[in-house]
């Protein structure tokens, strides 16, 4: 653009000063660097993403479309969920972000200015520079508060020693806003120190360009991807590919997908993923974040196995170890916390345990003794007799499904055969009963092979899951209600991933759903009191549920308590991801136990009853409100809440 021609731009003053052979050399140099910058900028990232290209699983999906826009406006413009996670610091980072969005802008002006001649210069007093210098004082007052956070109070989260490209980072934004500020007061004795102050801004630009890619920052650009491409629930586990002989689950850094590409390079390093995770928080060396980062490392050293025993880490031949893997609960809140759409769950964490499972790289005595289990019996992940589930069907006359019955009620391994879940059976047969409800049960189940697939061993799932088709396609079965969140995401998730299955076109809900659809015509009476409910992961995280239990319980007039970690952020049970069946019982971790920890928070909310709504949570809380000496509260599905309270002549 000539001198004259940005002249005539509003907003734009002319300097009066001539295009002389100075300021000709001056353009050279900031094309030179600024050319230099962009290509280094381009090439860094170019190189973090390359692998992307090769990756076998193109696992970027575009399906709803509008949401995923939706989403990524909410928690990248609005930042949502990062001030949500930490108000205090999450606002101080808004200030920084939105400030940039402020900054777009006036650094354009900048570089016009600069790549004129100086020929004119914006406009010092126009309403947008008065804006921006408002948004520069945000700025400082955000990064100062962002670095006192990092640098003095240190907190554990963040890591054990302070980064530097963090430091270098604050010092550019300050440099950035205190050069603007500069210009916009006017506060420069002479044309000379008025120049300094540009070049000393042009720097600070430029020098972000080269620390960007190369650091954590790079989330400034990959996080609107990654979140673009999240899924809305926590993630599950992928097919293995058919048409590749060599698919056993996650072994190689060859194997890492598309989308685990982006995620391991759009990591922060905030640590919230960590904070949240209940595995950890008991003393577990589980660290969400750490894997992510050493995934980071491996994918830019070039690795090859990605997971192993712990000494073959210490001995740099695996990255991630087995140990860390088997402690999670698979119950995404590391997901749920993530600022940048980062899924740890079943995209890295299981994909890598099937991968140890299958190549038989995993020495866990529990995880052999579960499988074997599950192999003579697979009625159930626990060995119990299926005489057990027989006397059930014939005791408590529960009615077999036949063609033309509309619900097949799916029991679970949870309902079959713990006998709090066989109570919570006889809870949804009045209930059904009394609603006129057409539903029954098979008169034979086999265990859906949840435990299976989340501990790693897919041959075992593929065939339990196999049966369980077989019988649900003789039988007719149109649409499924169960109690149990697990076998839930297999039937509405997993299975459909096998066409046999899709193909059957079965609708699937929790009896959380199909209860809060029953109750208005439900003749209920009487007062549940003061409830809490624990929302079971795979309900609301893993389904994205959590609105239907406390309708129900509102339903039966329940004083509804919340507690700290409720709906989606709730916390884990300790149950899930197999723990149940693998979890050493003799270790005791420093935190203690993950169902002690929330037990605990159930029992400060002074509710008399804690209300679930899966099989297995019961089980851990119970045992933990013995342990506290709180057998007084007492744990109840919603099922049971409803069915109490029908009149005794209903159903
Ligand atoms: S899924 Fe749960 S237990 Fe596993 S790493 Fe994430 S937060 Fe921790
Ligand atoms: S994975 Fe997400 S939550 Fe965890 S440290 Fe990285 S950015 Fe933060």
């Amino acid at each position: 653009m000539s001198t004259d021609a940005l002249a005539q731009v509003p907003g734009f003053r002319h300097s009066g000063l001539a295009v002389s052979s100075k300021t000709v050399v001056e353009r050279i140099l900031l094309a030179a660097a600024t050319l230099a910058s962009l290509a280094y900028f381009l090439y860094s990232v170019w190189r973090r993403l390359a692998p992307m290209s090769a990756a076998r699983e193109r696992n970027l999906a575009f399906d709803r479309l509008g949401n995923r826009i939706w989403t990524v406006f909410a928690e990248v413009f609005l930042q949502t969920r990062v001030i949500r996670e930490r108000p205090v610091a999450g606002t101080l980072h808004a200030l920084v972000m939105w400030g940039f969005f402020a900054f777009a802008w006036v650094s354009i002006e900048h570089f016009a200015l600069g790549f004129s001649g100086f020929g004119g210069r914006p406009e010092s007093h126009s309403w947008y520079a008065a804006f921006a210098a408002a948004w520069a004082v945000a700025v400082l007052a955000g990064i100062v508060g962002l670095s006192f956070r990092r640098f003095v109070l240190r907190p554990k989260a963040l890591g054990e020693r302070p980064s530097a490209t963090s430091a270098a980072v604050a010092l550019l934004i300050v440099a950035l806003m205190a050069t603007y500020l500069a210009d916009w007061g006017n506060v420069y004795g002479s044309h000379v120190t008025w120049k300094a102050n540009w070049w000393a801004h042009t720097g600070a630009l430029l020098g972000m360009l080269w620390l960007i890619p190369n650091s954590k920052h790079l989330h400034l650009v990959l996080s609107p991807v990654a979140i673009f491409f999240r899924g809305n629930v926590t993630s599950g586990m992928r097919p293995l590919r058919d048409e590749d002989d060599d698919d056993f689950g996650m072994i190689w850094f060859a194997d890492l997908s598309q989308k685990d590409i982006l995620d391991v390079n759009s990591c922060v390093e905030c640590g919230r993923c960590t904070d949240n995770c209940p595995a950890h928080a008991i003393g577990g060396s589980l660290d969400p974040k750490k894997i992510v980062l050493q995934l980071q490392k491996g994918v830019l050293a070039g690795g090859d196995v990605i997971a192993g025993a712990e000494n073959l880490v210490q001995r740099g031949e695996a990255w991630v170890s087995e140990q860390d893997l088997y402690q999670c609960l698979s119950c995404g809140a590391c997901e749920e916390a993530c600022p940048v759409g980062i899924e740890h769950v079943g995209l890295k964490i299981l994909d890598l345990r099937r991968g140890l499972v299958s190549e038989g790289r995993t020495g866990s005595e529990k995880l052999a003794a579960m499988f074997t289990t599950m192999e003579r019996s697979p009625h159930n992940a626990w060995g119990v007799s299926q005489e057990v589930r027989r006397k059930l069907l014939k005791t408590q006359r529960l009615p077999v499904l036949e063609r033309q019955t509309e619900w097949l009620l799916w029991l679970g391994c949870g309902c079959n055969y713990d006998p709090h879940g066989q109570e919570v059976v006889s809870a949804m047969q009045r209930i059904l009963d009394a609603a006129g409800v057409s539903w029954g049960v098979l008169a034979s189940e086999t265990c859906c092979g949840e435990p299976a697939r989340r501990a790693g061993n897919e041959y075992l799932y593929l065939e339990l899951s196999e049966r369980v088709i077989g019988s649900l396609r003789s039988k007719g079965v149109r649409r499924i209600v169960t109690c149990d969140p697990h076998c839930l995401r297999m039937f509405d998730a997993d299975y459909r991933q096998q066409a046999e299955y899709a193909g059957l076109g079965i609708e699937v809900v929790h009896h959380s759903e199909l209860l809060a659809r029953l109750m208005p015509a439900l003749p209920v009476q009487g007062e549940a009191g003061k409830v809490t409910l624990h929302d079971p992961c795979y309900l609301a995280r893993g389904r994205g549920v959590t609105e239907e239990p406390r309708e129900v319980l509102r339903a039966v007039g329940a004083d509804l308590v919340e507690m700290r970690h409720h709906a989606a952020r709730t916390f884990c049970c300790g149950a899930g991801g197999g723990q149940l069946y693998i979890a050493d019982d003799k270790v005791e971790l420093p935190g203690g136990r993950v169902n002690y920890k929330r037990f605990e928070e159930a029992a400060a909310t002074g509710a008399e009853t804690v209300a679930v709504a899966c099989p297995y949570c019961p089980i851990m809380l119970r045992d933990a409100a013995g342990q506290a000496g709180r057998e007084d509260v007492r744990v109840a599905d919603i099922a049971e809440l409803v069915a109490e309270r029908l009149p005794a002549a209903t159903g």
